[in-house]
């Protein structure tokens, strides 16, 4: 999709009738809510007929229409009939995920963000130039199986949710566990506690943390909860269960509000300041909602494993604010704020500065 393609999709657009468009997964709960909040009127594709049922027990969280779908593919067949009705598509960690990146490039409508953030998003390579090229620091990688002298992680590329990924604190533990013909990588296993940042940029305006062009938000942070992992210690020790052939896995189930210390924070601005500098030169820029997944270690450093380039369900806990969005406003969750920056953009006729 071309950017003169969006615009020409936008001039077309009835401006005073916008329908703010997720798939039902994920955050579209609060995405929806959001929406409503501000204004707008909703829409949620639905992968499935069952999906619909449960939204009628959440009336605030449910999407004025659906559009049912019997597989992710048939989206991109549907955009037609989308456009008639002036959606903006909300991307979702579950939407691209399962929609496939490749298709995700291709689906014919306005989408919030910017997509070519998905190449330096999803090639762990890229990712590594992106976050350290901005002066972050990440867990050092191990090239070399045979030089594993502490423990690391080893993740599976294009795993949902941490699936399959583990830990091992030898090489002969790493060679039990690794499936070879799976490609992979090897990370240092940063030890500390799990911050999981979640940051809004927008490109338009200037009333938040000002960085070189727009300004930056902190709406609010979570720790993911990881089966089984986070709860295993109740049966005995990892080291005593491994030895029974027990292992740990990482497997995201839900997410844990969480506050950090106060005097942390200016270093989390700086880190977002950074990753959004570097990405307007690499790339346009990361717009919108953003994740920063970082670990922090006894002596208070930040090490950065992962950025989600869009919203992530780990604001799903903050429907109606965060201790810290509550600071910009109250009632305010990332889905709202999402639908502010369209309606704002709207209004002062900058959509294309937002949507790609
Ligand atoms: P990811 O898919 O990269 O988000 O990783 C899934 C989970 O594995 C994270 O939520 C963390 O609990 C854990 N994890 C990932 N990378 C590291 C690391 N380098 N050190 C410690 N834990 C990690």
């Amino acid at each position: 999709m071309t950017q003169k393609k969006i615009d020409d999709m936008l001039a077309s657009y009835d401006k005073d009738n916008l329908t703010i468009c997720t798939v039902c997964s994920h955050s579209s709960l609060q995405i929806f809510n959001g929406a409503r909040k501000e204004g707008f009127k909703t829409l949620g594709i639905a992968v499935g007929k069952e999906r619909k049922k449960f939204y009628d027990a959440f009336p605030l969280g449910r999407p004025d229409e659906f559009l049912v779908v019997d597989d992710y593919k048939k989206i991109l067949k549907n955009a037609d009939k989308l456009k008639q009705k002036n959606v903006i598509v909300i991307p979702h960690g579950s939407f691209v995920e399962y929609l496939g990146a490749k298709n995700f490039l291709k689906l014919d409508l306005p989408t919030f963000g910017n997509r070519d953030v998905l190449m330096w998003e999803s090639d762990r390579g890229k990712e590594r130039e992106w976050l350290e090229g901005a002066g972050l620091t990440m867990p050092k990688e191990v090239k070399d199986p045979k030089k594993i002298e502490k423990p690391v992680i080893v993740k599976y590329h294009g795993a949902k949710g941490g699936k399959g990924f583990f830990i091992a604190k030898t090489y002969e533990e790493f060679e039990k566990r690794i499936n070879k013909r799976k490609p992979y990588t090897i990370q240092e296993f940063v030890m500390g506690t799990r911050y999981y940042l979640h940051y809004f940029y927008s490109p338009i305006s200037n009333d938040a943390y000002k960085i070189k062009k727009g300004s930056l938000q902190l709406l609010s942070m979570d720790r993911r909860d990881e089966t089984t992992i986070d709860e295993v210690q109740r049966l005995g020790s990892i080291a005593e269960l491994e030895e029974i052939g027990i292992h740990p896995t990482f497997v995201v189930t839900g997410n844990i509000p969480i506050v950090m210390r106060e005097s942390l924070l200016p270093k989390v601005f700086d880190m977002g300041k950074r990753v959004v500098e570097k990405s307007l030169k690499l790339f346009g820029g990361i717009i919108g909602s953003f994740c920063l997944e970082t670990v922090v270690t006894e002596d208070l450093e930040f090490k950065v494993f992962e950025i989600s380039a869009r919203i992530v369900a780990g604001t799903n806990p903050y429907i109606s604010g965060s201790p810290y969005s509550e600071l910009i406003q109250p009632d305010l969750s990332t889905g709202r704020r999402i639908a502010q920056e369209i309606k704002y953009a709207n209004k002062k006729n900058k959509l294309s500065d937002i949507l790609s």
